[in-house]
């Protein structure tokens, strides 16, 4: 096979000759070339070398306004000096990592203690994939009981135990009445028994799930906001269903706020939406770009994790101490100085400049924006389930995202070639970035409406 991947695909609109060697050399030594699914990229990445602010460039000297914003890790703009301050002062004063206790992270638990709502207490790991699943190990030794409740769509990681029903064709899957899981990968084992799947925003299905198997349910995870669908939001009483059954039921509410915490307020999802979670796992924004993951949650449950409690939890990298020296300081500047109503001023700017260009244009598509994330779908219908949106999302080469995305480089826009058209503001942006985005969407959406091949 060749490791080119490149066939019929046409290369990328702006000077690529570096992205493409360093590409070639890759696949040799690396599967596919890119490490994992979400670098991957027909004919191949454009591959990203230096970041400042809102603004990111690649090996062949292209500069972007940078929309994807490390899958929305980034949350102060690249290169934060604050936070380079806090790098240099922890490596001169300390050092990277001990893996023994240290002097930072209890400090760092008292901010997150104090920033979120249903956070009494809180360990540190390095991956939002470690806590959900920290979180759900926790949720059935707690419970004794093996079922958890997981939403079509909605992205808790890659391993086993969420690896269910996340991009999907919807024909495989059954009625949305009664969904079955499918798995997201080879190698999962097991037939999804123990994941029962609903659609989000589907209180009838869920409470139709709570009547039949309550008793065997140890907990619901779920993302507040869908983001890993775009953006959709949690109809009215959503939440407080979630929240009410568990109650009933004995069953663990967990809210997976790693991409909303921290990004949308200092509390998160939670404190938003007034619905306190039993457990809640962060990440990504937490620490402006390094891997710092946290799980929190109520006391009488975290205390179950050892050394405490018999739930096993340890790792080399657990409270790393620059990690957390790193976090630390974001999650200060984001309580001291909170960027949220820029962010949030900034994601509406972004919206009604890209509704009225669709409006103008006449092309089928809508524009859906929570604070500092923002989707586009090319539907003019509403969207408020995966079922809604899964013909962009199961989709990466879908050509009309495609096309949008490769005009958008040619502007000096780097949405990622990712499932679906998702971006991401940071403190970083400014009105002028937005305006460009918007202008150059305009321009995509006008030559789309005339046909013109792009
Ligand atoms: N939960 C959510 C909501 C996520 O969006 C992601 C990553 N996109 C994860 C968990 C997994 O986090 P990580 O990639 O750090 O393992």
């Amino acid at each position: 096979m060749s490791v080119t991947a490149a066939t019929t695909e046409p290369s990328w609109p702006v000077r690529h000759t570096n992205s493409e060697a360093l590409f070639q050399r890759a696949s040799k030594v690396i599967p596919g070339g890119v490490v994992g699914q979400g670098r991957s990229a027909l004919p191949y990445p454009l591959y990203m070398t230096r970041a400042r602010g809102a603004e990111i460039e690649d090996v062949d000297g292209n500069r972007y306004i940078d929309f994807h914003c490390g899958f929305g890790s980034i949350i102060l703009g690249h290169n934060d000096h604050r936070l380079r301050e806090t790098m240099i002062e922890t490596l001169d004063r300390h050092g990277v990592n001990f893996s023994t206790a240290n002097p930072l992270e209890g400090e760092f638990a008292e901010r997150l203690t104090a920033a979120i709502p249903s956070a009494e207490r809180v360990v540190f790991g390095c991956t939002g994939s470690e806590m959900t699943y920290h979180a759900l190990r926790l949720a059935r030794a707690a419970t004794g009981r093996r079922k958890i409740v997981k939403f079509e769509g909605h992205y808790h990681g890659w391993h086993n135990e969420v690896a269910w029903s996340v991009h999907f064709d919807p024909d495989r899957a059954g009625p949305a009445t009664d969904p079955r899981p499918l798995p997201e990968t080879a190698g999962i084992g097991g037939s999804g028994t123990d994941v029962m799947i609903c659609g989000y925003n589907d209180p009838d299905r869920l409470q139709r799930i709570f009547a039949e198997h309550g008793g065997e349910i140890a907990a619901i995870i779920m993302e507040p906001i869908f983001h890993n669908g775009g953006v959709i939001t949690p109809a009215p009483g959503f939440l407080e269903c979630c929240r009410a059954l568990c109650d009933r039921h004995g069953a663990v509410l967990i809210f997976d706020e790693v991409i909303t915490g921290f990004r949308h307020a200092i509390g998160g999802a939670q404190q938003i939406f007034a619905v306190t979670p039993d457990l809640t796992t962060l990440g990504k924004a937490i620490a402006n770009g390094m891997p710092i993951a946290v799980l929190a949650g109520k006391s009488e449950l975290m205390e179950q994790l050892s050394p405490l409690g018999d739930t096993f939890f340890s790792g080399t990298f657990a409270g790393q101490i620059f990690n957390v020296a790193v976090a630390s300081r974001n999650v200060e500047i984001l309580s001291d100085e909170p960027p949220y109503d820029h962010l949030f001023a900034l994601g509406s700017a972004l919206r009604e400049g890209l509704d009225a260009a669709i409006r103008e244009s006449g092309i089928e598509a809508r524009v859906e924006q929570y604070g500092s994330v923002w989707s586009l779908y090319f539907t003019a219908k509403p969207v408020s389930t995966y079922r809604d949106i899964a013909r962009f999302t199961a989709d990466k080469n879908d050509p009309t995202q495609r096309a949008y995305q490769r005009f958008l480089l040619t502007r000096g826009i780097y949405v990622h070639p990712h499932y679906m058209i998702r971006g991401y503001l940071t403190a970083a942006h400014t009105v002028e970035h937005v305006h460009a985005l918007v202008d150059a969407s305009r321009e995509f959406f006008a030559h789309k409406v005339k046909g013109q091949g792009l």
